[in-house]
């Protein structure tokens, strides 16, 4: 059975997409079986897994709205790499028609999860890139999530809005999706030279404590070219410092989900 993350902040800019393409891409090197999806109508992780959101002939828009069914919408991302490639749902700006479509409809909040429900032993990951808001979209993504990675700088409004986004992944436990029930906080573009990311990072831990991955990921410049070729940084420079950081998280996921559905 896939277990599914997604990955949000609805600060933009924070290295969302940037770690949802690199940990498919590592998870896949690691023999994991992977999915990702592109929820976000920017569908920066559509052309950062090599897929051009300008020619898609379908996207999650019509997964979503009921037009389009699973197959015809899934895609094989980066299918020249004998490891790292990946499934995914591409999306481009039509998704952000599907905000005004999905009001109408029923069942509106589990729309994402009732079209996977039949794919679920397909994989072994599913990981949904969200966009930078607590939208419709947003939610769909956390009604169908186990859990929840919050990509954050060490800077000092890091901390901005993380209540909202808590407040938002409580409820939908409550009210919504009771298998949502983990929140990871993983320190993206950090620089250690930088004092400021420093205390910024120690009070996160102290903070949130294990709720806070161990794994940081470095300011990578790597990481930051990947997407224009792309590619993500794991597959483009397997041997930056970035590329590295984001293999070590995926194995940090990989240890926390096994213990997780190991019975104590
Ligand atoms: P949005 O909210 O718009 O969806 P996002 O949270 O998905 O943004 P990204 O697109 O992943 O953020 O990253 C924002 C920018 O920072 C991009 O240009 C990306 O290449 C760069 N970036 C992300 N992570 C790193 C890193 N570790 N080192 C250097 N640059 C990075
Ligand atoms: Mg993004």
């Amino acid at each position: 059975m896939a277990r599914i993350f997604c990955v949000a902040n609805q600060k933009g800019g924070v290295g969302k997409t940037t770690t949802c393409i690199n940990l498919a891409a590592a998870l896949s090197l690691k023999g994991q079986r992977v999915l990702m999806i592109d929820l976000d109508p920017q569908g920066n992780g559509t052309m950062g897994s090599g897929i051009d959101k300008r020619t898609l002939k379908n996207s999650v828009y019509q997964l979503l709205i009921g037009s389009s069914r699973f197959d015809d919408v899934v895609v094989r991302a980066l299918p020249e790499y004998a490891k790292g490639s990946y499934d995914l749902l591409p999306s481009n700006r039509d998704l952000a028609g599907a905000e005004v479509e999905l009001v109408d409809i029923a069942h509106r909040d589990f729309r994402l999860r009732d079209e996977l429900a039949e794919k679920l032993s397909d994989y072994d990951f599913i990981l949904i890139d969200c966009s930078p808001s607590i939208s419709l979209l947003t939610l769909n993504a956390l009604c169908c999530a186990q859990g929840v990675i919050i990509p954050m700088q060490c800077e000092y409004f890091a901390l901005e809005g993380l209540t909202d986004l808590v407040e938002t992944v409580k409820f939908v436990h409550l009210q919504k999706n009771r298998y949502l029930d983990t929140i990871g906080l993983l320190r993206v573009m950090f620089d250690s030279r930088i004092t400021l990311q420093e205390q910024v990072s120690d009070q996160l831990k102290s903070h949130f404590g294990d709720r806070v991955f161990d794994t940081v990921i470095p300011r990578n410049v790597r990481l930051a070219e990947a997407p224009s070729y792309g590619v993500p940084g794991v597959l483009y420079d397997p041997s930056c410092k970035g590329a590295k950081a984001y293999k070590a998280f995926a194995s940090e996921i990989l240890a926390k989900t096994k213990s997780q559905s190991t019975p104590s």
